[in-house]
């Protein structure tokens, strides 16, 4: 059996794990890197970026369809749009594989040692690697898990033939006709809303009261308006209870107990993820876990010395911005400089149409932590920027304490906010009050200025409302 003796081994290549491999070969350690699939993990094999990707397939065509059907209020036509999926699927996947390429580029670049293969824990300080020519011993002064997660399955709808993950739904080499979709949080309405544009008759069902549970009423109701407009009907407080006789469909209890089954050509489960452990062998570890996620502190630490845990094995939120920015920090502490978790916000976005930023505390967050706060909100209807592209609902907020006007939180919802998240970020990490947000000179037109409005609208005087 190989032995490879190292400073730092590294196991699961996503997000979390490459970002932490090349920090730490940059900074001179001796560095090996352990991924069983493709660099770049989840995030960049079947989740963020084919997802992504699909969802702006699935935008110009439905331009196309608009322009087509005359419904374009600028007059624009076209003749019948078509789309070759296969083609859109082959687009999709060489992004992937130039990413992929990418990863393996930066990780040579920091002299990271990649191997190819399952790892498994023999103790604290001890991984043995299945490689394709017999298994490598590789000892380590630290280690990282970097696990990441996989789809929760319902035993009542187990994954295999029409019943499919998110992984299934973006390898698909058709467009189904009827899409059901179960579980309405982030990947369900993402992908229910691309395959809603690219021609599915798509259906939501979802457990709880509303979609995207985690958002408040005002940031989802033009995501629940814009998915009636693309004829996506939506079961909340609905439960799914099987596959239908046939196998052509799904049975749900609607919120009213009545039981219904609802056609489906391809019944897509997304009701979250849970985090990959299985076959790692930490029953030869004394980790401390919360519930089946990794428990980490401060400093992603575990309970035991010198092994570290980041990204979607130590649970929410399972973001892949997340598992970079603890993977940098955890290479560092790794190469002893001084660092710790002391990020104020994690940016969330919904990739949905609209789409939906939040970062840092919502209102009902602030007021639920007993905070006394000021709410600034402006409407894209008054931004001249969002007129001259769409004109669609939407608007930007922002929260702060009302003693000393710092900004806790702010959010957004319209077309293409996701690109105000950095803004929203930097002026919470920069820890700024309202007035340097009201007193940065935004660029005309953008949407950008309806920070600044909403900012101003905090502080009682806005100008464009
Ligand atoms: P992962 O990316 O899951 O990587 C873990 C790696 O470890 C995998 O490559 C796996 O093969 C490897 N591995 C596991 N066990 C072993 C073992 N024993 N030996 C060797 N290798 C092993 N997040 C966002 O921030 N924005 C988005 O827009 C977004 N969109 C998403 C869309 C979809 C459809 C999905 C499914 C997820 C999305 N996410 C998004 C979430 C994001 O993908 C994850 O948060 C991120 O990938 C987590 O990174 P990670 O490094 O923790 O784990
Ligand atoms: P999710 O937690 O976002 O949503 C799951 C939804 O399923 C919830 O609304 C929940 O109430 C519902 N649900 C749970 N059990 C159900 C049942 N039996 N029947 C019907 N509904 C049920 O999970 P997801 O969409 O699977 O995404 C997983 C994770 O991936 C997310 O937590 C997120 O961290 C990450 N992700 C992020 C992005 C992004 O950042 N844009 C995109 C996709 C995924």
């Amino acid at each position: 059996m190989t032995e490879i003796t190292c400073q730092l081994v590294v196991i699961g290549a996503g997000p979390g794990g490459y970002v932490c491999a090349i920090r730490a070969g940059q900074l001179g350690l001796d560095t090996v890197l352990v991924e069983r699939g493709k660099l770049g993990g989840s995030c960049l094999n079947v989740g963020c970026i084919p997802s992504k990707a699909m969802i702006h397939v699935a935008e110009e065509f439905e331009k196309l369809v608009d322009a087509a059907s005359g419904k374009t209020p600028f007059g624009l036509s076209a003749a019948q749009p078509a789309l070759d999926f296969k083609q859109a699927i082959a687009w999709k996947d060489g992004i992937v594989h130039r990413l992929n390429n990418g990863v393996a580029a930066l990780l040579r670049k920091a002299k990271v040692k990649i191997v190819q293969g399952h790892a498994r824990f023999r103790d604290g300080k001890t991984i043995v690697v299945e490689t394709e020519t017999g298994p490598k011993t590789i000892k380590a002064e630290t280690v990282v898990i970097a696990t990441g997660s996989a789809p929760v399955e319902l035993p009542l709808l187990p994954f295999g033939g029409n019943v499919i993950s998110s992984t299934g739904a973006l390898s698909l080499t058709e467009v189904p006709k009827s899409f059901v979709v179960v579980g309405g949080g982030y990947i369900g309405l993402e992908l229910g809303t691309a395959f809603a544009k690219l021609g599915s008759k798509v259906c939501v069902v979802e457990a709880q009261d509303s979609i995207l549970p985690l958002y408040d009423a005002e940031l989802t109701a033009p995501i629940t308006g814009r998915l009636a407009a693309l004829g996506v009907e939506v079961l909340s407080g609905a439960r799914a209870l099987g596959p239908t006789a046939r196998g052509d469909g799904l049975r749900v209890e609607t919120a009213d107990g009545r039981e219904r089954s609802l056609p489906a050509d391809k019944i897509l489960v997304t009701v979250g993820r849970q985090p990959v452990t299985a076959e790692l062998g930490l029953e030869q570890l004394v980790l401390d876990m919360d519930d089946q996620f990794i428990r980490i502190g401060q400093r992603c630490e575990t309970s035991m010395r010198g092994i570290y845990a980041i990204g979607d094995v130590t649970g929410e939120p399972m973001l892949a911005h997340r598992a970079m920015a603890q993977g940098e920090m955890v290479a560092e502490i790794a190469a002893g400089l001084p660092r710790a978790w002391d990020e104020r916000c994690i940016p969330a976005i919904c990739f949905t149409d609209p789409e939906i930023v939040s970062v840092g505390l919502s209102p009902n967050e602030a007021r639920q932590r007993g905070l006394n706060i000021k709410v600034g909100q402006f409407p894209f209807v008054a931004n001249g920027r969002a007129m001259t592209r769409h004109g669609e609902p939407g608007f930007v907020r922002v929260v702060a304490r009302a003693d000393n006007q710092r900004v806790i939180g702010m959010q957004a919802v319209g077309q293409g906010v996701s690109e105000l998240s950095a803004a929203f970020g930097l002026a919470i990490e920069m820890g700024s009050v309202l007035q340097d947000v009201a007193g940065t000179i935004h660029a005309h037109p953008t949407l950008g200025e309806a920070i600044q409005e909403a900012a101003f609208r905090a502080l009682g005087h806005a100008i464009h409302i």
